[in-house]
């Protein structure tokens, strides 16, 4: 059948290759040919399904002697653009597109667990992948170990005959732990295990998940791939083998992407190293600058040397992205007086888009939870956690100094 057929991405060469900067890369990567009607950009594909010529071209395509679209759960164009790019980006085979990042990592464990499996995760992550597994994976007996984000000896002891992954997130929430991935995969694959990667405080600018080992990695798009807090959004990324299993299921649970937000996501991609750039540099700044004042107890940032992973995160990433988690010297009331006076961040969760957030982790995430759960986690009454955006650094840093003296 014509390529005309197939959606808009053939397989010819990509316009970059492997070789390409960051940036170049975020603009063009994943970009193999001409769109229908030679747009520049992408069209959107706003579609439920797709239409088949006739009978014959639906039997082709059901004996596998097609490959097309054909109902907008399995797959889209708009997606693919998507998909492709991230691939570039990650080094990566493959990549499916989830409506969420939840949605992602849900999928995901799902599709590689069976009854009774084994896991090991890290005791410092986001709160619902928490509670997907202590609430929902219980129920297919799977057990999880939890262990502290960079301890490779933990990570060793807790592996089991009828261990299937590890999981974490590097850098972690809120605390910014970074992981030692080459050594945890050396101690994961020695013994069958695999690795996933919650990389979405990382970017695949700042490291790379997969060329340290990862088996998948997987990101919120929500947040730094997107960019622009104007999307939820998932991905896994991996070789073609690994991800093949994740794609199916998520055809079957169907927790896909509007075509839409997939559209936005491709162009919000484009400044992914761009902003990147920014985000690290903010990050940094804000970092010192906090570490300098005396009502800032303590300051958890990979690229200061007091972060007790600075080795790790000097020797694997390329930045520290924008997240900068820190105690104020006082109580609540304090911290609340604190962020109440802050005028350039917003007041929500997230993280990653032009805008700086930032949030108090005991009254957003974690309100609900019973005090003593709340401090094992390390949540305390003065953590903050602020998302530096893209804005001029020096306006970031005068409008905190400000509101530090209100306290
Ligand atoms: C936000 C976030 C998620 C969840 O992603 P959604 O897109 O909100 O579903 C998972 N992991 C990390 C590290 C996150 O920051």
């Amino acid at each position: 059948m014509a390529d005309s057929k197939r959606g808009d991405v053939t397989s010819q060469a990509p316009r970059v290759g492997d070789q390409a900067g960051a940036s170049t890369r975020s603009v063009h990567g994943g970009q193999r040919d001409r769109h229908s009607g030679s747009t520049l950009v992408p069209p959107l594909h706003q579609t439920s399904t797709f239409v088949f010529e006739d009978s014959a071209e639906v039997r082709a395509y059901a004996e596998g002697r097609l490959e097309r679209d054909e109902y907008g759960r399995y797959s889209n164009p708009t997606w693919r653009e998507v998909e492709n790019k991230l691939s570039d980006l990650e080094g990566g085979e493959a990549t499916v597109l989830f409506g969420s990042g939840m949605a992602a990592a849900t999928t995901t464990f799902l599709a590689l667990l069976d009854k009774g499996s084994h896991i090991v995760v890290t005791n410092d992550c986001y709160r619902r992948t928490r509670q997907f597994i202590q609430q929902v994976l219980s129920k297919l007996e799977v057990e999880a170990t939890v262990i502290a984000p960079a301890d490779p000896i933990a990570l060793k002891d807790a592996i089991r005959d009828e261990t299937v992954f590890f999981f974490t997130e590097s850098p972690t929430n809120p605390y910014l732990r970074v992981i030692d991935l080459p050594e945890a995969v050396r101690v994961a694959h020695e013994r069958g295990v695999k690795v996933l990667v919650d990389s979405t405080f990382a970017t695949p600018v700042n490291h790379r998940a997969l060329a340290d080992g990862a088996d998948l990695v997987m990101h919120s798009g929500t947040k730094y791939l997107a960019g622009h807090n104007d999307l939820i959004a998932g991905t896994v990324t991996g070789s073609s083998e690994e991800v093949a299993p994740v794609r199916a299921l998520a055809g079957v649970l169907g927790g896909i992407l509007d075509p839409h937000a997939a559209w936005l996501f491709h162009r919000g991609l484009k400044t992914l190293a761009l902003r990147m750039e920014r985000h690290n540099h903010n990050g940094l700044a804000v970092a010192r600058f906090l570490e300098s004042q005396p009502k800032v107890r303590r300051v958890f940032y990979p690229g200061l040397e007091s972060h007790p992973d600075y080795a790790v995160a000097t020797r694997l990433m390329e930045g520290f992205s924008g997240v900068v988690t820190f105690e104020i010297d006082g109580d609540l009331d304090d911290t609340i007086r604190f962020v109440d006076a802050c005028r350039l961040p917003y007041i929500a969760p997230s993280l990653g888009g032009v805008e700086t957030l930032i949030e108090m982790p005991v009254l957003m995430s974690y309100w609900d939870y019973p005090p003593e759960e709340r401090q094992s986690y390390g949540i305390t009454d003065n953590l903050v956690r602020l998302a530096c955006g893209v804005e001029d650094p020096a306006d970031l840093i005068g409008d905190l100094e400000r509101a530090l003296g209100a306290i």
